[in-house]
């Protein structure tokens, strides 16, 4: 429809009015005079106004957002709310949360990183079979649970100790269950969140 004001108005016209009015206001023109033109357009039916800025367009997608509160709340439109979508992650959002009624996330969610692994057969029968550069035979995995170090030796065998503390290290590979059951009681949610903390403070990740 080549612009904000008229497709917005199309819309509150024709599409039933119990459907909140959001209006998408930064396709061809400028986020603050956009939604300042749809408010003054639609008066109270105006619900919100959705801001999908791409990045590359952006600048500080804050700033740009409490700007609109601002224009909007001057001009008497105080219950038009702010929708923010477009490249919205964990570590944006805390910036936007104050002046944001709603999000639109896709990307984010949908494309976490990905953790590259891969499947081999390192045993076929009994007998050590693996491809170059992997590890033959089925193998037992121990962790420290102190430094986190990873100790993988032939299933069976005993685990030297930790090469970084001298410490015993603890078996991963653990039956949980057999015949669908449970063999041994669940750990309480406070426990196994002490036991995260605790491993992600030796961990080198960026925090959240
Ligand atoms: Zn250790």
């Amino acid at each position: 429809m080549g612009d904000s004001v008229r497709a917005t108005t199309a819309f509150n016209e024709i599409i039933d009015a119990r459907v909140p009015r959001v209006a998408l206001v930064d396709t061809f023109g400028d986020e603050k005079f956009e939604s300042m033109a749809v408010a003054e357009a639609l008066g109270k039916d105006l619900y919100g106004v959705r801001l999908d800025t791409t990045s590359s367009r952006r600048g500080d997608f804050a700033r740009i957002l409490e700007e609109v509160r601002w224009e909007l709340d001057l001009r008497g439109h105080g219950h038009v709310r702010l929708f923010a979508s477009g490249g919205i992650t964990e570590r944006n959002i805390a910036a936007l949360n104050p002046v944001v009624d709603a999000y639109g996330i896709g990307t984010s969610i949908t494309a976490a990183p990905t953790v590259d692994y891969a499947l081999d057969i390192v045993e076929v029968q009994g007998k050590p079979v693996a491809k170059r550069g992997k590890r033959s035979g089925a193998k037992d995995f121990y962790r420290c649970a102190d430094c986190l170090e990873d100790i993988i030796v032939p299933l069976d065998a005993q685990p030297p100790p930790c090469r970084l503390c001298g410490r015993k290290a603890h078996p991963l590979l653990v039956t949980a269950m057999e015949n669908g059951r449970r063999t041994s009681p669940p750990e309480a949610p406070a426990v196994i969140r002490e036991k995260v903390l605790r491993s992600l403070e030796r961990l080198d990740v960026e925090p959240i």
